[in-house]
């Protein structure tokens, strides 16, 4: 157990009195002050250890200070810091190699994170097409500059509306609810149908790309029926449009492989990365291109670069990282682990009146929560909450289970190395939240 922090309230007074947080109304931060970490858990300045049900921001895969990759990180310093963008490095070499074995496409572009990662797969797929327009789906968070955040299709891209110009929106594939009051069967069609009327509407020979999650994370873990992605594919390749698959959050062994999308038997032409690629340990992305991609950019210009593009301390990170994940099989663990986990969200499903739906793979996975199963009327509104979800929040808290939870959502995204006695001692805790909000409602 870690020793608490003596000027633990002075280091959050100062954060606060100096430092902005993201996504907030600064006054009403509350920071945990974080002083270390090991596993699933992360400890506080008052000598708490949480469990981190949400892998901070759903990228800390391999948990808390793994031994191998913080050797890896060390190893890189002493050897050299610092190689700029232009130059040839062994682990730029290694770590390209390994993205495009995993990912079967060709070339990598690198980044610091995934906002920037989306940014240049959109400029890439505009300078390959010719064409201006990106196809995105409501429900989805591409990242926060400016062109990634109009591409969301959530209300975090409000704020810079209209942001850039070019950006088309879809429905996404949310069987729980279809659109337009219709039927869950018939949006299963609708779903593809409807992008091919938008794309007709808008003028195929207008469109380079559609930006799509592989699995949309944030905006509810909305998994698709499994013919979605092959006639997605199809109507793509039809119309001469790039399928950009975003696996900023649903990749690296989030749902027990590489990628969400290789469960359907798809390969995208652009594939961008970041949080599972290093396990949050440095800051990179990757834009990952297709063989056809690469080769038009033989003999056209890249109009793009970042200082800190192939930084060889992020690239070490991830390459140890991503040897862990082989060395210790844990997208094994995540596929048995993950079987357990959607075992007890159904059987939760089932016991408790607040909870609406469950959607789960590998270790990705929520609890759609609502006020009554028929109506599907939710716990909280979208983009808001409620005094139920106040109730959960506060009873994850006091449990020092540290949970992400957002509108009418409970997401369960745990480090995928948890072991099974400490996943049960997470959902322990949801299922004691998720009584007290079914005995709020009367139920
Ligand atoms: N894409 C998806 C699917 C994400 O979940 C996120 C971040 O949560 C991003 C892009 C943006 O990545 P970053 O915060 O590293 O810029």
């Amino acid at each position: 157990m870690p020793e608490a922090h003596p000027d633990s309230a002075q280091i959050i007074q100062d954060n606060r009195d100096y430092t902005l947080f993201s996504w907030s109304v600064q006054q009403a931060t509350n920071p945990i002050h974080m002083v270390g970490g090991k596993g699933s858990h992360f400890f506080d300045g008052d000598g708490n250890a949480w469990l981190d049900f949400s892998s901070q921001l759903i990228n800390i895969n391999v948990g808390h200070q793994h031994p191998k990759v913080l050797q890896a990180i060390k190893d890189q310093v002493d050897q050299m810091c610092f190689a700029g963008p232009s130059f040839a490095t062994d682990v730029r070499a290694k770590l390209g190699k390994k993205l495009a074995e995993v990912t079967g496409l060709a070339k990598s572009f690198f980044t610091l994170g995934g906002s920037e990662a989306n940014e240049n797969a959109m400029k890439m797929a505009r300078l390959y097409t010719g064409r201006d327009k990106i196809i995105t789906r409501y429900r989805s968070y591409h990242g926060a500059t400016m062109g990634s955040m109009t591409a969301s299709g959530d209300p975090r891209r409000w704020p810079v509306e209209p942001g850039v110009p070019g950006i088309v929106r879809v429905f996404d594939p949310y069987m729980y609810r279809p659109p337009m009051g219709g039927s869950a069967e018939d949006w299963a069609d609708g779903c593809i149908t409807h992008i091919e009327e938008v794309i007709q509407m808008e003028g195929p020979h207008t469109i380079a790309a559609m930006l799509v999650e592989g699995i949309t994370g944030s905006n509810g873990i909305i998994i698709p029926p499994d013919d979605y992605y092959p006639r997605l594919r199809a109507l793509l390749d039809k119309y001469g449009i790039l399928l950009i698959d975003d696996e900023v959050m649903s990749g690296f062994g989030r749902t027990g492989k590489w990628l969400a999308t290789q469960h359907y038997g798809i390969k995208p032409d652009i594939v961008t990365c970041a949080k599972g690629l290093t396990s949050g340990y440095m800051p990179l992305g990757a834009v990952i291109v297709s063989d056809k991609i690469a080769e038009f950019f033989e003999d056209h210009m890249l109009w793009g670069g970042l200082t800190y593009s192939g930084h060889p301390v992020s690239l070490a990170a991830a390459i140890a990282n991503l040897q862990v994940y082989e060395d210790e099989n844990i997208f094994e663990h995540v596929n048995e682990l993950g079987e357990h986990l959607g075992k007890r969200l159904e059987a939760m499903k089932r016991k408790y009146a607040c909870v609406g739906d469950v959607r789960y793979i590998g270790l990705f996975s929520v609890l759609e929560l609502v006020k009554d199963k028929k109506t599907k009327e939710p716990l909280a509104p979208f983009n808001g909450s409620s005094p139920e979800m106040a109730k959960l929040a506060a009873h994850l808290k006091s449990k020092h289970v540290y949970a992400f939870l957002r509108f009418n959502w409970a997401f369960v995204c745990p480090p995928l190395v948890i072991t099974k006695e400490e996943l049960d001692a997470g959902l322990d805790a949801y299922e004691e939240g998720l009584a007290l909000v079914d005995e709020m409602m009367g139920k």
